[in-house]
Order: structure tokens, then sequence, then C-alpha cells
């Protein structure tokens, strides 16, 4: 698919808006791409159209060709569509209860002890339940899991489920406990008894979080599962867990997009630190599975910003240069240091202060720099002579820095523009070079 895409890359950069053709063209290896990752059919149709409508017509950058423009905009509608990453709920009265539920296999009882071991080095005294009586092994399975974890599991033989999750609660909270884990029963397919129960539960305590946990590997199918659960009880986020394996989590997209349940975490293991907090970006990399050609656009958008810059550096040294250049020299400096080199590469007093900062210090006086100028009227940073004691004034008390920094930026600032003007008579020529 990569491969493919890279054909496509090599056409020309042209500027101008994208066509239909532009787009369509990448538009069949992106719903390729999506139905390989197991995004459900009728979402990877709908998420299609969106960014066709977005794409076609939208200005074509000039750092990239039109297919990586569609690429990038794919990219970052998926990020959209996954959502900003979001945080567990445990505001409220202690102990806050946190409801796992989903498929059996799905990878419940494993994610509760490792949420288990999370909150608990975050200084939480958590306690697990074992809701699932209905088979011995499970609570074998998570007794065992809690000891490894080091946190304590409620049991309790021949009491249904919301009756042990009552008495669990009333437990937790005469014991001090923070945060109660309820590792629910799955069956093997969405079931009314199944839901029935867990409205009971939640009828008996009310949960902070019911967190839905989902195999990345089930497929298409997940789509069905999360709407099934969804429609029983309100779920507060998803976990899709099995990460680790081949499946590049489409349902997470699915999922998403059709109930709005936020993705909070990812199981990516079977080991109990194994649980990540889920990143969108890398995510939706993932999901299309183009993570070097995403790679390729952003070097590509870097190599084109470095030209940028370097055309600026030329127009300073053809002598227009003013307090804006030289906000925008002082940002790019940051990312690549021209302005730096360049002072390095001189004879003389700037050359030797160049050298004598540390990298720190620079850092730490570039960041001085920047809040005064950006505490300036634009007409000060054009006019820098305007620039009398009360204005000095305000600008330092806007920048949170002193009179004497700004007149030390004003130094400096006239000090290149002295610099410039110089090198300008004594054949600017070479020095565009050294600056690239
Ligand atoms: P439950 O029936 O929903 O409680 O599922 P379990 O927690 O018992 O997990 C079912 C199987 O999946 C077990 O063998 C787990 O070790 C395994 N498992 C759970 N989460 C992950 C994961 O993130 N990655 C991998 N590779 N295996 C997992
Ligand atoms: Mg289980």
């Amino acid at each position: 698919l990569t491969q493919k895409l890279e054909g496509i890359f090599k056409e020309l950069r042209r500027r101008g808006k994208l066509t239909p053709a532009d787009v369509d063209a990448v538009m069949r290896e992106v719903r390729l791409a999506l139905l390989e990752a197991d995004v459900h059919y009728s979402v990877v149709k709908d998420f299609v159209a969106r960014v066709r409508e977005r794409a076609v017509g939208h200005e074509v950058s000039r750092a990239l060709n039109p297919a990586q423009q569609v690429i990038k905009i794919v990219h970052e509608e998926l990020i959209a569509t996954l959502g900003e990453p979001a945080r567990l709920n445990l505001s409220g009265p202690k102990p806050r209860v946190i409801m796992l539920v989903g498929l059996q296999g799905s990878g419940k009882t494993t994610a509760a002890a490792k949420l288990a071991a999370q909150l608990r080095s975050q200084g939480e005294r958590v306690m697990l339940v074992a809701a699932d009586p209905y088979r011995p092994a499970a609570i074998k399975q998570l007794q065992t899991l809690g000891e490894r974890v080091g946190v304590p599991v409620y049991y309790e033989s021949g009491v249904k489920p919301p009756q042990l999750v009552a008495r669990a609660f009333e437990q937790a909270q005469k014991g001090g406990i923070t945060v109660l884990i309820v590792d629910t029963a799955g069956r093997s397919q969405l079931d009314e008894a199944l839901m029935d129960e867990l409205r009971a539960i939640t009828q008996k305590v009310t949960p902070n979080e019911t967190l839905l946990v989902v195999d990345a590997m089930i497929g298409q199918e997940a789509l069905n599962i999360a709407t099934g659960f969804q429609q029983a009880i309100p779920l507060s986020g998803l976990m899709l867990t099995k990460m680790d394996g081949d499946a590049r989590g489409g349902a997470a997209i699915s999922i998403r997009a059709v109930t709005g349940v936020p993705i909070k975490y990812l199981g990516t293991g079977e080991a109990l630190d194994a649980l990540e907090a889920y990143d969108p970006r890398r995510l939706a990399s993932r999901i299309l599975g183009m993570g070097d050609v995403i790679g390729l656009i952003e070097r590509a958008e870097a190599a084109y910003n470095e030209q940028e810059a370097q055309k600026q550096a030329e127009r300073m040294l053809s002598g227009q240069f003013t307090l804006e250049d030289f906000a925008q020299q002082l940002r790019q400096i940051r990312k690549m240091g021209p302005l730096h080199q360049l002072l390095e590469m001189l004879p003389g007093g700037m050359g030797q202060m160049a050298r004598a900062i540390s990298p720190e210090e620079a850092e730490r006086n570039l960041k001085i720099t920047e809040a005064i100028i950006n505490s300036m009227t634009k007409e000060e940073r054009l006019h820098p002579e305007i620039l009398n004691a009360s204005r000095r004034r305000r600008i330092a008390r806007g920048s949170g820095t002193d009179v004497q920094d700004v007149n030390r930026v004003l130094k400096q600032f006239r000090d290149a523009q002295r610099l410039f003007k110089t090198l300008q008579k004594t054949g600017g020529r070479g020095l565009s070079r050294l600056l690239g």
C-alpha cells in the first residue's frame, strides 16, 4: 500500500487547489487501508465522504504535493474523529466505582488488575470485586491477579452480582478504600440477562466510570458489540485490548464515531503493566498503516520550512530588517539556529559573545526577548525609534521583565541591524551560502 502511495507521491508539486481527481486517487487507497484495519464499512463510507468534501478545493500547501496533502488531511481527520485523550473521572465521594464490562475473553479481568496496579501506584487505596460468579475459574483468576498487584479482592460465594457489589461497596466505605474496581461477567455474545444484571449493579452503586473492554482482534463486529452495550447501560469510556497483536485498532474509530464514547486506554500485552493511555496521533498512524508515509510528509514540511527560513535570512542581508523579522528569526533559532551559526562564524565581539553563553542561558535570553517583542505594538516593532521611557516601562511590565531587559533587547537588535548592513556592504553572497 505504501508503495502505491509513493507512486502517487512522485507526481510533481503543484500550486493551486486540490481537484476531485487528486482526492479520489488517494481516497481509494485510504478506503482499503481503513477496511484492512477493521474499521466498520459504514464508518469508512462516512469518513471517506467527509474527507473528500473537506479536501476538494483545499489549497495545496507549497511544501507538499497534492497526494501528500490529501493524506495529511486524512490523518488530521482521523485524529479528530478519534478524539482527545480523556482522563479517568475520579471525582465525587469515595469509594469511586469503576465498572468493567464486555464480552467474555475481551480482557476485562486482566484490565481490572492493570487498572488496580496503576491506580494503586498513584496513591489510591484500591479494592477489586469479583462480580463474575458463574465461572469459578474467573474468581480464582482475579484473586491470583489481585495478589500479584497487592490489591484485595472482594468475593462472597452464593451471592448474586448486584448484591455482591453493594456489599463490597459498604465494606470499602468502612475500610477507607478510595477506588472500587468491579470485574463483571461476560458472555460469548450480547444477551439480555447479562444486560439486566449490569443495569441492576448500576442501580445498587452508581459507577464513576463504566468502561467497555473490547478485543481489538474481533474486527468489524466490535461496533455491534459497543452499540449493544451502549443501549443497555451508559458507557463512559473504551479500553481496546490486545493491541500488541496484529490488529491495527480500527474498532476504536468505529466505536468512537458511532457511539461517541471516548477512548481511554489501550491494552498492549498480558503483563500487568501493559496498559497505555491512548494517544490519538499514534493510534491514527497505526490505523492508517502509513506511519512511514506520515513521517515522509512531516519531513517534507520541515525541509520546506528550512528553505523559507533561508529566504528570510537572505532578506535580512539585503537590508530590510525589522523587529518583526528579529522576533521571527529568534523563533526559528530554536528550530535550526541560522543566526547563532552566523554569529559564531564572525570574527570579533559578536562571535565571541555567541560562543560564550551556554545553551541554557541562550534559551532563557531567547524567551525574554520574545516576550519583550511580543509586548510591543506593531508600530513600535516597525519604528523602534518611538520607544520612549514610558513605552519601555509599559513593555517591561507587559512582558514581566524590567526596563534594563528592554534596553538590552533594543541594543541587540540595533547591533544585529548594523551587522547586517555591514555584511551587505562587504559581500553577503558568500554568507548567504553559509546560512544554508
Ligand atoms: P475476560 O474474560 O474479559 O475477563 O478476559 P481476560 O482478562 O480473562 O483475558 C482473556 C485472555 O486475553 C487472557 O489470556 C489474557 O491474558 C489475554 N489478554 C488480556 N488483555 C490482553 C492484551 O492487552 N494483550 C494480550 N496479548 N493478551 C491479553
Ligand atoms: Mg474475566
